[in-house]
């Protein structure tokens, strides 16, 4: 009988470490502040971090992002980028408003502008005559 034992030893082990990869893994690294990311309203310039549970539920939000602001409770708050240099925390070039460049570091740097769209206007194919 020790073989059984040993076999049922081993199965047992094995199952163990099934669980707690299971419950360890992924879960781990969705409260881990090391994967957290930084927010910050447009509104009222409150700044927070969220991690990556956290995260992935405010973006759960219809017309998400922005996602909610816990300060002023209204849906202005976009993820934001530490500048490498000084450290300021900036607005991506997807938020309105925003250069997406650090404000300290490239103040007067801004997105090339957008090509203006024009209501109505249909680019036609340049037809190929042969
Ligand atoms: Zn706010
Ligand atoms: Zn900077």
């Amino acid at each position: 009988m020790q073989r059984n034992r040993l076999i049922a030893l081993v199965i047992l082990i094995a199952a163990t470490a099934a669980v707690w990869i299971a419950t360890h893994g992924e879960v781990d690294q969705a409260n881990d502040p090391a994967f957290s990311t930084h927010w910050k309203c447009s509104k009222c310039d409150h700044t927070f971090e969220l991690l990556p549970n956290e995260r992935a539920e405010a973006l759960k939000l219809k017309g998400s992002p922005p996602i909610l602001c816990p300060a002023c409770a209204g849906q202005f708050a976009y993820q934001v980028s530490g500048c490498p240099t000084c450290g300021t925390l900036y607005f991506g070039a997807e938020v309105p408003g925003a250069s997406g460049f650090c404000p300290v570091c490239h103040p007067k740097k801004r997105q090339p502008d957008p090509e203006p769209e024009v209501p109505g206007e249909i680019r036609r194919p340049v037809a190929n005559r042969n």
